[in-house]
């Protein structure tokens, strides 16, 4: 049996998004993941070559949903998005849910439920290609604002994110790692492992490079979202042994940082 293989086209939207054009080729079927500006996904995929069969929306937030009209208009799309906010989807066609398989072509993506950034968040995991969009949950360093939920949910949420195999390439929605990399510096400046990953975004950044995919991996070492389960971060935090509690203070430092 032949591996079926993604290529995948990431060129920057708006200030800080990152838009992606998924291509499963035996298909020729090509997923926008989100929609900050139809403009620019439209004539990304004419470039390609690629014809947008589907948008695959994380959440409702106009930079993730925004282009959604017109890329349907334009291609005659089907639009996949979170069932728990599909009233504010536009254009929504098919709604999803933890636990639903959305078919690009071969390529077949669970869908996660993760919400806390907002109510109804999902995200895509293509398991056999080992690539997961997060959207908004999860970022290089970050995650998402809680606005929405709990911070709780927002734990269990990257919870489950965490429990994803490592070697797991992660493509989240926003260039915010620089930024990201100088709180993640006040939370654990003797993590070595984060010192290595902050000089390279650094030069990455330094050279208008991206930084992102990143590998979950390499987040699980550094990121201190990820991380309010570690017993010397949770003790750093003043909460040994809450990791809720432990994760609420770090949202709540970068919120103010
Ligand atoms: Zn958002
Ligand atoms: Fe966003």
């Amino acid at each position: 049996m032949t591996k079926i293989t993604l290529d995948i086209h990431r060129f920057p939207c708006l200030n800080d998004n990152y838009g992606y054009l998924v291509h499963e080729a035996f298909s020729g079927e090509t997923a926008a993941i989100d929609t900050p500006d139809a403009d620019k996904y439209l004539a990304e995929a004419e470039r390609m070559g690629w014809h947008i069969s589907h948008i695959l929306n994380t959440h409702w937030h106009p930079d993730h949903a925004g282009g959604n009209l017109k890329i349907k208009q334009a291609t005659d799309c089907t639009i996949y998005g979170p069932a728990g906010e599909a009233e504010k989807i536009p254009g929504i066609d098919v709604a999803l849910k933890q636990g639903d398989r959305v078919e690009l072509g071969r390529a077949i993506a669970d869908v996660l439920d993760v919400p806390g950034h907002t109510l109804g968040h999902i995200a895509y995991h293509f398991a056999e290609q080992n690539t997961a969009f997060v959207g908004d949950a999860l970022f290089a360093l970050g995650c998402g604002r809680v606005f929405e939920g709990t911070m709780e949910m927002m734990w269990n949420s990257l919870s489950k994110l965490k429990a994803l195999p490592p070697q797991t390439t992660i493509y989240c929605a926003h260039e915010y790692t620089q930024s990201n990399a100088r709180f993640a510096e006040t939370i654990e400046p003797g993590n070595a492992r984060l010192t290595e990953y902050v000089t390279w975004i650094d030069a990455q950044r330094a050279k208008g490079l991206p930084t992102v995919p990143t590998s979950l991996e390499k987040e699980l070492a550094t990121n201190p979202f990820l991380r309010a389960d570690v017993p010397e971060l949770q003790a750093a935090m003043g909460h040994p042994g809450d990791a809720v509690a432990t994760f609420a203070e770090i949202r709540g430092r970068k919120d103010r940082f």
